[in-house]
């Protein structure tokens, strides 16, 4: 299916690894201007190699006022893929203050701010957008050690409500609006945050077993839906929270 993405500008966050490396290289392959945000400088070049048009930006997100130096100059963005997380599992007990501040503002702060300075953006040029938030399952359900993840993408189901709704009426023509949705996928094993994961075979054999489909999800999954949110091809949805989960919330 023809997305008709290509000349738009995106910016994607959490751009060197996982999910969010993979959807650069989908936006590039489909002619979009890209500007890759994230934390590892080496991440950024290996991707900039892979994928020459790509703008890399590198910034720590939990940092307010880095982040407001570095993407302030960002320059016309007319769709955003907030991806940038960290789970850092921590059963409820013992949760530091440590781990619930960098993951609030890793997660859910810098989803904030960088999406306003995006909005502002698109509001003053007058053109439509499409922000994705990349959220999870566990903002409808959740597995031990991760209250702090899971409260973070719980809260997010809300922002991404508000944002459509405060959004949505910035329409400059017929049929332009700033609309807002998120992703929610189950676990992807493929990726850096999996990991710990996976050296628990049986947590996971009974998980998967839980999903109708008897699967997870893969990343090409999650970023095809992220893909269709971006798109046109969903031009009458905003606000609403697209499951990639193999069928795991029908139980
Ligand atoms: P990942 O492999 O750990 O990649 C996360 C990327 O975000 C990395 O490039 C990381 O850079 C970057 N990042 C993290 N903190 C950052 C910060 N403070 N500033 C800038 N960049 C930062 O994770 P993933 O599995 O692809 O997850 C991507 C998204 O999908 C997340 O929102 C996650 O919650 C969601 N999700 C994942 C799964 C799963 O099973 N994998 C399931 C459901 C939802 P560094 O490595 O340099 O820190």
């Amino acid at each position: 299916m023809e997305l008709g993405l290509s000349g738009r500008r995106a910016l994607v966050t959490g751009a060197g690894k996982g999910i969010g490396r993979s959807t650069v290289q989908a936006l590039h392959a489909a002619g979009v201007e890209v500007v890759a945000v994230s934390r590892t400088q080496d991440d950024l070049d290996s991707l900039v190699r892979e994928c020459p048009r790509v703008k890399p930006v590198c910034v720590d997100l939990g940092d307010w006022e880095a982040t407001e130096q570095t993407l302030g100059g960002v320059g016309p963005v007319d769709l955003l893929v907030n991806n940038a997380a960290v789970a850092l599992p921590q059963p409820f007990l013992e949760v530091t203050k440590e781990a619930f501040d960098r993951s609030f503002s890793v997660n859910l702060r810098s989803v904030f701010q960088v999406s306003r300075m995006v909005a502002l953006g698109m509001i003053e040029r007058r053109v439509p957008g499409s922000i994705v938030n990349i959220s999870s399952i566990t903002a409808y359900v959740t597995f031990p050690n991760v209250a702090v993840y899971s409260s973070t993408k719980g809260a997010m189901t809300m922002l991404t409500k508000t944002m459509a709704l405060e959004l949505g009426p910035h329409k400059v023509k017929m049929g332009c609006w700033i609309r807002v949705n998120s992703v929610n996928p189950t676990f992807v094993l493929s990726t850096a945050m999996s990991k710990p994961s996976l050296s628990n075979p049986e947590f996971l054999r009974k998980i998967k077993e839980r999903h109708p489909m008897k699967r997870f999800a893969e990343m090409e999954d999650v970023v095809n839906s992220i893909l269709f949110l971006l798109s046109d091809r969903s031009a009458s949805t905003s606000g609403s929270s697209l499951l990639v989960d193999a069928g795991y919330l029908t139980s």
